[in-house]
């Protein structure tokens, strides 16, 4: 476990574009291949690479994930399969939208440290990095929304960009420390942010032994170690991979703007109901201060069900309402 005084990021806390002397850019195959499996590995800015270009070569991953949906031509499918696919969409799309966003970007609910954790461990699961990068990232996007220092704004550098292009350079890979001392100080969520391969590939090898285990004992099912990877793991997290960044792309062009806010957010109810409620994003960035994002009873918000049942278990607690007075401007 890294101590505070140890971590190299945390010791430059809000100077993450410093160029510390004797430090060569950061470039290559050695830094980007190790950097897939350590995220501090060099992780110091160089004045002299590009930090907005598309890093291929760290990009590989995501792309081999993507070709690997191919793979369902040999393995085939079958029902088993389809509904664990789902299933991994559902669970991780909550964790993603109740914790890495309403919980660790916002903290608009509390909840226990064991609990913490294992929805940090079911969010780093998606793929999508640690907990403290997602929320650093998520908290500039807010600061900034829709100006040039917004991460992902797709006024800024096309549509594309803002969908799948921004955390693919140099600029983003890094943790912006200074965003996030309230989390940064627990050493469990340091460690999944440092090594945040480590729980996909976990994740990816339990899904490959538990279809090799059902193909011997329940032959019957139809499915197979192969299918199961295929299937469980890559299509489903590249499905929740998109449905995720249609709330920086899509969700900041196309839709209904309740709010006039200083950005371009949009409530869109389709984006709403693969998101589990993300997709009333104008009502988000109107006021992020809330757990919920339906302001209106019809509009949808699965996440915040969810997380009244879990506080109604005593699992979370202190829910942030909608205040008095947006209620009032909402119904106008
Ligand atoms: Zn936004
Ligand atoms: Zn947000």
């Amino acid at each position: 476990m890294l101590d505070p005084g140890e971590s190299p990021s945390l010791a430059n806390s809000g100077q993450g574009d410093t160029v510390h002397e004797g430090q060569r850019p950061r470039t290559g195959l050695a830094a980007s291949t190790r950097r897939w499996f350590d995220t501090q590995a060099n992780d110091a800015a160089s004045a002299n690479i590009d930090e907005y270009r598309i890093d291929w070569l760290r990009a590989v991953p995501f792309i081999a994930m993507h070709l690997a949906c191919i793979a369902v031509l040999w393995v085939g499918v079958s029902s088993v399969a389809l509904w664990v696919a789902a299933a991994l969409y559902a669970v991780r799309m909550f964790a993603l939208t109740g914790f890495y966003h309403r919980y660790f970007s916002h903290k608009t609910f509390r909840t226990s440290r064991a609990v913490q954790f294992l929805f940090a461990l079911v969010g780093a699961a998606c793929v999508q990095r640690g907990p403290l990068w997602w929320a650093a990232h998520h908290r500039n996007h807010h600061r900034h929304a829709d100006t040039a220092l917004d991460p992902h704004s797709p006024g800024l550098r096309g549509f594309l960009w803002s969908h799948a292009g921004w955390f693919l350079t140099p600029h983003a890979f890094r943790t912006d420390w200074s965003r996030i001392p309230d989390l940064a100080k627990y050493p469990e969520l340091r460690w999944l942010d440092r090594y945040d391969t480590l729980v996909p590939v976990v994740l990816a090898a339990l899904l490959y032994g538990l279809g090799v285990l059902l193909e011997h004992t329940q032959p019957q099912l139809g499915t197979s170690g192969g299918q199961m990877l295929v299937w469980g793991f890559f299509v489903s997290t590249i499905v929740l991979f998109h449905a995720t960044v249609t709330i920086n792309s899509f969700a900041h062009r196309f839709g209904k703007r309740r709010f006039d806010t200083r950005d371009d957010s949009r409530n869109n109810v389709w984006l709403a109901l693969i998101t589990f409620g993300e997709g009333w994003h104008n009502n988000h960035h109107f006021f992020p201060g809330t757990v919920r994002q339906g302001f209106r009873w019809w509009e949808v918000d699965v996440t915040w069900y969810v997380l009244r049942l879990m506080a109604m278990f005593g699992l979370v607690r202190d829910l942030k309402p909608i205040p008095a007075w947006v209620t009032a401007k909402v119904r106008g």
